[in-house]
C-alpha cells in the first residue's frame, strides 16, 4: 500500500481523497495555489505545497509543478480528484515515468476511451448500443450521411465536456455553417477543433454506470444513477435507483459497462454514460475518472469507492464480485450546491461566507470544504458542497432532502439551495417521470438565457 499520497487538486473532493487516506493509514500532501491558501483541504493534509497563482494553468494544471511538489515531499502515488489532471493521459504516464503511481485509469485505456468519438468506437466493436451517427470525426462532407441518419441532429466535440460544445442542427441548410462554427469553437474551447454527429434524441435521460476494475482482470458495475435532471446539459441532481429503469435493463446496462470496460482493457474507476429513452438505451461516453456523484453510489451499494480506487491502484484486486456490487441499500439523491445567484442567470457568485449551518440527521451526509470566514475564490467552479440524501425509498428520500435542504443556511453568497428544493417539491420530479428537459419544460429556474438545446 502507499505511504504518502499527493492529492494534485482542491476543494471538497480534495478533501474527500484526505479522509480516505487517512481511514488507511497513509499521509497526505495538499498541493494549492495562492488563491486557496485558506481552503479547508490545505489544513488537513499532513503537508502542503503552494504551487503557483490562483489561475488553474498555472497551478492546478502545471504538471511539473505538481511533480516537483510530489518528489520534495516524498509521495509515492498521486491522486487527480475530478477535472484537472485527472483525464490528462500525458500526466498519468508522466507520473509513472517519474515514479510515481496514477490513482486512475492507464493512459493506454484512456486515451482510447477519453475522446468521445473514439469511446464511441470501442463501444460499437464491444457490441454496446451507441447513439446513431456519423464513423468518428468529420473529415469531408457528410450531408448524406447525416440525411440518412435523419434530422434533428447534434454536433458534438469530441473533445468536449461540461456540456459545452454542443450544437444542434434542425435543416440541412444549418449543416455547414454550424459545423464549422462548431469546430472554430470547439479548437478555442479544447485546443482541439474534432467534432462528429450524433442523431438527437427528443426526450432522453441520462443514466450511467459506475464501474471499477482491478489489475487483475475483474470488473464489477454497480447500479445506476440518474442524473436526468440538467441544466445547460450540466447535471444538477442525482439520483439511484433511476425511477425510469426494470431490473432487465439495469442488468443490461451493467453487463454493457462491463463489456466496454474490458474491451478498453480498463483499470480502476470510471463511467460509463448513456442515453435511455422509450425502454432502450444508448452509449454517449465514458468519464476516466472519479465523478462528482460517486457517492450517490456510495450510499446505494454501501461501498467507499474512493477507499477501492486507492486500492486498485496499489495493486489489490476487488475485494468482492459482480452479486454483491449490484446490492441496492437503499434510495439516494445528490443535490450539487453552488455558489451562484439564481436571480442573476445563475452567474458564479464568489464572496466570503460569513455564516454556514450545515444540515446533518439520519441519511444525511455533507462534502464540502468551505467554512464560515472561508472565501471562495473566483477562479474555479463555484460548487461549494454536495448534499448526499438517502433513505429506504425514494418518497422518504425527497421528504429528507427536503428537510435537509431547508436547515442548510449559508449567509455571505447566494447559494443554488432553494433550486433544489424546488425540484424535489415538484410534482413532476416526485412522479419520476422525466427527461433532460425537465428544467426548461417546467420553467423552475425562469430561465432566460439563450440555449442551443
Ligand atoms: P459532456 O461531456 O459535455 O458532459 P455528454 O456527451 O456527456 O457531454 O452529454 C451531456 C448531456 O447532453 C447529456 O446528459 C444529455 O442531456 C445531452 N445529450 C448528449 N448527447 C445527446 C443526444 N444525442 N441527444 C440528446 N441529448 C444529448
Amino acid at each position: 500500500m502507499f505511504k504518502k499520497i499527493l492529492i494534485a487538486n482542491r476543494s471538497e473532493i480534495a478533501v474527500r481523497v484526505i479522509r480516505a487516506a487517512r481511514e488507511l493509514g497513509i499521509k497526505t500532501v495538499a498541493v494549492y495555489s495562492e488563491a486557496d491558501r485558506e481552503s479547508r483541504h490545505v489544513a488537513m493534509a499532513d503537508e502542503s505545497v503552494c504551487i503557483g497563482p490562483g489561475p488553474s494553468k498555472l497551478s492546478y494544471l502545471d504538471q511539473e509543478a505538481v511533480l516537483s511538489a510530489a518528489k520534495i515531499t516524498g509521495a509515492d502515488a498521486i491522486h487527480p480528484g475530478y477535472g484537472f489532471l485527472s483525464e490528462n493521459a500525458d500526466f498519468s504516464e508522466l507520473c509513472a515515468k517519474r515514479g510515481f503511481t496514477f490513482i486512475g485509469p492507464p493512459p493506454a485505456a484512456s486515451r482510447k476511451l477519453g475522446f468521445k468519438s473514439t469511446g464511441k468506437a470501442v463501444a460499437t466493436v464491444a457490441n454496446v448500443p451507441v447513439v446513431p451517427g456519423t464513423e468518428g470525426d468529420i473529415t469531408t462532407d457528410v450531408s448524406k450521411e447525416v440525411a440518412a441518419i435523419g434530422y434533428p441532429v447534434l454536433i458534438k466535440a469530441s473533445a468536449g465536456g461540461g456540456g459545452k460544445g454542443m450544437r444542434i442542427v434542425r435543416t440541412p441548410a444549418e449543416l455547414k455553417p454550424q459545423l464549422e462554427a462548431a469546430a472554430t469553437e470547439a479548437k478555442a474551447a479544447f485546443g482541439d477543433g474534432s467534432v462528429f454527429i450524433e442523431k438527437l434524441l427528443e426526450r432522453p435521460r441520462h443514466v450511467e454506470i459506475q464501474i471499477i476494475a482491478d489489475n487483475h482482470g475483474n470488473v464489477v458495475a454497480f447500479p445506476e444513477r440518474d442524473c436526468t435532471v440538467q441544466r445547460r446539459h450540466q447535471k444538477l441532481v442525482e439520483e439511484s435507483p433511476s425511477p425510469a429503469l426494470t431490473p432487465e435493463i439495469r442488468r443490461d446496462m451493467q453487463a454493457a459497462a462491463i463489456r466496454l470496460a474490458k474491451a478498453a482493457n480498463y483499470q480502476n474507476v470510471g463511467t460509463v454514460e448513456f442515453l435511455f429513452q422509450d425502454g432502450k438505451f444508448y452509449f454517449i461516453e465514458v468519464n476516466a475518472r472519479l465523478q462528482v456523484e460517486h457517492p450517490v453510489t456510495e450510499a446505494v451499494a454501501g461501498v467507499d469507492l474512493m477507499e477501492l480506487m486507492i486500492r486498485v491502484a496499489a495493486g489489490e484486486k476487488l475485494p468482492f464480485g459482480q452479486e454483491r456490487a449490484s446490492e441496492i441499500r437503499c434510495h439516494a439523491i445528490e443535490h450539487r450546491i453552488n455558489a451562484e445567484d439564481p436571480d442573476n442567470n445563475f452567474m458564479p457568485c464568489p464572496g466570503r461566507i460569513e455564516s454556514i449551518e450545515l444540515p446533518g440527521g439520519a441519511g444525511v451526509r455533507v462534502d464540502t470544504h468551505v467554512y464560515a470566514g472561508y472565501t471562495i475564490p473566483s477562479y474555479y467552479d463555484s460548487m461549494i458542497a454536495k448534499l448526499i440524501i438517502s433513505a429506504g425509498d425514494r418518497p422518504t428520500a425527497l421528504r429528507r432532502s427536503l428537510r435537509a435542504l431547508g436547515e442548510l443556511k449559508i449567509v455571505g453568497v447566494k447559494t443554488t439551495a432553494g433550486m433544489h428544493a424546488k425540484v424535489v417539491a415538484h410534482p413532476v420530479f416526485m412522479s419520476g417521470d422525466f427527461d433532460t428537459h425537465f428544467i426548461e419544460k417546467t420553467g423552475l429556474l425562469d430561465a432566460k438565457e439563450p440555449s442551443n438545446v
